[in-house]
């Protein structure tokens, strides 16, 4: 007998009282988006599970975007059987069968949420342990360390067996902390801050700052790339590129040199700011680390954030670079972050930036010039792009199925 479905268990979201609905929704969303290579599924929530019913498609392949899915805490091939005892000891048979190998052992966990079952729990965990002890040659119980864990859900409309739990990515299904506009550089930090906020609920767009011909298409096709990474996980990001050429250069006239940087950031600020109240966004994600480099000491960011009230999201602040960059490794951006390239801040970058630069003064020495119609000006001219992934990933799960 073979698994016919993969039962899905909710975590976190279930905890979440009258915001349940929703949340189970976005999850049914991102099950569907990440499954919708496989045409024949069929997806089955209800408020604390749900099911994919495989109807012939591939399970190793399906287990393996599931695991990618934020919202899902773990998740199990599993069996639905009649509710009649003698086609549950059949079905528990055929299954242990296929999986038993010599000199193992195993428990039967029987869980009723059907309490009007005719069997109760030890009845349940009884009957079928006699039953494979008789039919099984060989295979013996261990309750506390057993090799096999069959696990027998007991539930009014049938009964659901499985005996692999695997883990799933944890967090919060995307879209179920609203929207927010991730500034992504071409560097190591910001994709990782977007995966971060991403895993909490948030759907992103990203926002990228671009300066021909100072920063080069290949520096372009980098952040492409990268966004491509991320909507592995939710099928597609909008990317907006933003002309910001003009802009670097009045800011070279204009600005004393210690504060360009400063003002650089303001202005990308602003800019993503309006392209997040055009795009409906409530946030904006950096990728900025207390203290990795003189625009995100606190000084700086007390000085550069004052340009919005818009929540700014730091997932990455208090984490070191050793730590940011293991995340980079394990959700295969790095690679792409260390391609040599020129970001637009790097190329316009002062000797000597200000780590502790005051608010009065950069708001005197940005006083002389009326960046606004520069920044409309760019804004207009915004190149928005949507990324959908193109790889597809080697499977892992062959042992199950
Ligand atoms: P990263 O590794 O993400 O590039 P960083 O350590 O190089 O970060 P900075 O260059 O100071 O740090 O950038 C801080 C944050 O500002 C970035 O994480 C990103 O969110 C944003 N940012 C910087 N450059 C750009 C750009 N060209 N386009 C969009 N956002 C940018
Ligand atoms: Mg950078």
């Amino acid at each position: 007998m073979n698994y016919d479905r993969i039962l899905i268990r909710y975590g976190e979201i279930s905890t979440k009282g009258r915001n349940r609905n929703k949340f189970v929704e976005k999850l049914r969303k991102s099950v569907k988006i990440a499954l919708a290579p496989f045409p024949k599924i069929k997806v089955e929530a209800s408020r604390d599970r749900m099911y994919v019913l495989l109807n012939g498609e591939n399970g190793i392949e399906i287990i393996e975007k599931l695991q990618t899915i934020f919202g899902i805490q773990s998740f199990s091939p599993a069996i639905k059987v009649a509710r009649d005892v003698e086609s549950l000891k059949q079905a528990a048979l055929q299954l242990i069968q296929n999986l038993y190998k010599e000199g193992q052992t195993f428990k039967v966990t029987t869980k009723r949420s059907d309490k009007t079952y005719e069997l109760d729990t030890d009845g349940v965990n009884q009957t079928i342990g006699a039953h494979l002890l008789k039919n099984v040659s060989g295979i013996k119980v261990d309750v506390k360390n057993p090799n096999i864990n069959l696990r027998v859900e007991i539930r009014k409309e049938a009964i659901y067996l499985s005996c692999e739990t695997i883990q799933g990515a944890g967090g919060l299904p995307i879209g179920s902390s609203g929207k927010a506009m991730l500034m992504l550089s071409g560097g190591i930090d910001s994709p990782v801050a977007g995966y971060m906020a991403m895993k909490r609920g948030v759907e992103i767009e990203a926002v990228h700052f671009f300066s021909p011909p100072f920063t080069s298409e290949r520096s372009k096709e980098k952040v492409i790339d990268l966004t491509k990474k991320l909507a592995e996980i939710y099928g597609s990001i909008t990317l907006h590129i933003v002309p910001f050429t003009a802009i670097q250069q009045a800011i070279r006239e204009q600005i004393p040199e210690n504060y360009s940087m400063t003002t650089t950031r303001r202005m990308m600020l602003r800019i993503t700011d309006e392209i997040r109240k055009n795009r409906e966004g409530l946030a904006i994600i950096t990728g900025e680390s207390l203290g990795q480099v003189a625009s995100q000491t606190i000084e700086s960011m007390y000085a550069i954030n004052e340009v919005t009230n818009t929540p700014v999201l730091r997932p990455l602040i208090t984490m070191d670079k050793t730590d940011i960059i293991k995340v980079a490794q394990d959700i295969d951006t790095l690679e792409i972050s260390n391609r040599p390239f020129e970001d637009c801040c790097t190329i316009f970058v002062p000797a000597s930036p200000k780590t502790k630069p005051k608010r009065e003064k950069v708001n005197h020495y940005e006083s002389f010039f009326d960046f606004e119609p520069m920044i409309q000006e760019a804004v207009q001219e915004i190149e928005t792009l949507v990324i959908k992934p193109d790889i597809e990933k080697q499977s892992e799960f062959n042992a199950l199925f």
